[in-house]
């Protein structure tokens, strides 16, 4: 597209906001306690992005509620037994609200079914305008795609969250393959039709919308492009209006998304799609599921050589928070430490220049290189009906990955200092990977029955990657057999 027809499509979504912006303030004129209720940031130094239609001032750090802090030890996103450390909520949520943050996301899927309840009890703590809640629509499995299922869903959303209203409401994971009732894999289309189309449940949001139980509505993306190309065009014919979107965005996957997973798409494409529609856009995965935290040893000293005092992970909040079209960067944070450090790192943001952004373009290039499973140990493929421990077995080796223990074995010619760096890595490799995984849920007992594959938001070849992981541990075995 020229630049001009570039301006022209810019401004006819302008007036179509505007448009839309006062037909929606007709609809709310029976609920001015929400249109009233536009939130004053707290006194603090937040930075705060402001969202079109709605006028709401929204904080850029947002608080993913997906790895909420347990009694003891466990995870409370993978574990139903592991208790949610309710006090520990509480206390982080006061914190958050009290430095400014007031996005908080959840979704009834999160933590095994227990976040927006332990999100409820620690907001219901606070006025109803400090505080903006987002939560989603997850029916992803087939039992819950009936009208009526999906319609308890969202009623069960309001009364765990303690709220009569839900600021901003997601489709959940729209693009996601699913299987249905038979075993049959649908693709995102298909998916998308019988989860919101077929049983009516997208009119019947637009429906609450008018009548003021869901202030803005959206759909977080993974997957087939074709749906959320659809969604916008969907948008631009007026057919449904987004007044928000959320998508994967960090300096990996800004260049690198589809090059790492051919069927996965550039942040760069979901941005610029969205902010020429004057969308605004809410970021996951900003770290890459903590990948963007962990990266290699050598990387590091690059990064430490520009910006000593700066934590690793701070670069890739700065990136995910420097568009002007970012409404909210979600971040789950487990610990208080990760919550302060967030805080400060948008009180207020420092936007990376333009030579930053050329390195942080060289880093990802670097990572790229790499070849990491683009895993972010998110549980969605488990349990693996093999006992596979599948984001076990894919962090550990990228774990390794970074820290350079996967060596290759050396060749006839190789040195004895070369023999024994390699031996020395490879011993390093090996422990680490039956500290991780018990050796019967490891690589090689991978069946490739595809069952997992649907389920991963990243599209990983799943059965691939196992192959491809389990040849290299055969490979270094062969060179020094079992001893370690
Ligand atoms: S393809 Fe492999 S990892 Fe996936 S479910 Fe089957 S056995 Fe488990
Ligand atoms: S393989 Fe995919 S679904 Fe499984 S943990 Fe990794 S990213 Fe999540």
């Amino acid at each position: 597209m020229n630049r001009r027809n570039f301006i022209k499509t810019l401004g006819g979504s302008l007036i179509a906001s505007s448009a839309v912006l006062s037909a929606c303030k007709k609809q709310q004129s029976s609920s001015e306690s929400i249109l009233t209720d536009i939130r004053q940031p707290e006194q603090g130094t937040m930075t705060y992005r402001t969202h079109p239609q709605s006028g709401d001032q929204v904080s850029l750090l947002g608080y993913g509620m997906m790895r909420l802090p347990v009694v003891g030890n466990g995870s409370a996103r993978d574990n139903q037994s592991a208790e949610i450390d309710q006090e520990m909520v509480n206390r982080q949520v006061d914190y958050a609200i009290e430095h400014g943050v007031n996005y908080f996301d959840t979704s009834p899927r999160y933590c095994q079914g227990r976040s927006e309840q332990a999100t409820g009890i620690a907001l219901s703590r606070h006025r109803r305008n400090k505080y903006f809640i987002a939560t989603k629509l997850s029916n992803f499995s087939w039992d819950t795609w009936s009208r009526s299922a999906s319609q308890q869903m969202f009623r069960d959303s309001l009364r765990l969250l303690q709220v009569d209203y839900i600021d901003y409401l997601l489709l959940h994971g729209v693009g996601m393959h699913a299987q249905d009732a038979q075993g049959n894999e649908l693709t995102g289309w298909q998916a998308f039709e019988k989860r919101y189309m077929e049983n009516g449940i997208l009119d019947w949001l637009v429906e609450q919308q008018k009548q003021g139980k869901i202030r803005h509505l959206g759909f977080s993306y993974h997957g087939d492009i074709e749906v959320f190309d659809r969604l916008l065009q969907w948008h631009d014919e007026g057919k449904y209006h987004w007044d928000f979107v959320q998508i994967e965005l960090n300096y990996l996957d800004w260049n690198y998304a589809n090059e790492i997973n051919a069927r996965n798409t550039d942040a760069e494409y979901l941005y610029d799609e969205l902010q020429k529609r004057n969308i605004m856009s809410v970021i996951m995965e900003p770290l890459l599921g903590g990948r963007l935290a962990k990266v290699p040893d050598f990387v590091v000293a690059k990064m430490k050589t520009r910006r000593p005092e700066d934590s690793i992970a701070r670069w890739a909040f700065r990136f995910a928070g420097t568009p002007e079209k970012v409404l909210t960067v979600l971040s789950g944070m487990t610990y208080m430490e990760h919550l302060r450090e967030n805080v400060q790192t948008y009180s207020p943001l420092q936007p990376i220049t333009s030579e930053e952004n050329e390195f942080l373009m060289e880093i990802a290039k670097d990572i790229y290189n790499l070849k990491a499973v683009p895993c972010n140990e998110c549980n969605y493929c488990m349990p693996c009906p093999y006992g596979l421990n599948i984001p076990a077995i894919f962090g550990n080796y990228n774990k390794m990955l970074n820290e350079g223990y996967t060596p290759q074995p050396p060749d006839m010619q190789a040195s004895s200092k070369e023999q024994k760096e390699y031996f020395a890595r490879r011993r390093k490799f090996l422990i680490s990977y039956n500290r991780t995984v018990a050796r019967e849920r490891q690589a090689d007992h991978c069946i490739g029955c595809n069952h997992c594959v649907p389920h991963c938001p990243q599209r990983i070849n799943i059965p691939a990657e196992m192959a491809r992981i389990d040849q290299y541990v055969e490979s270094i075995k062969r060179i020094g057999g079992n001893n370690i």
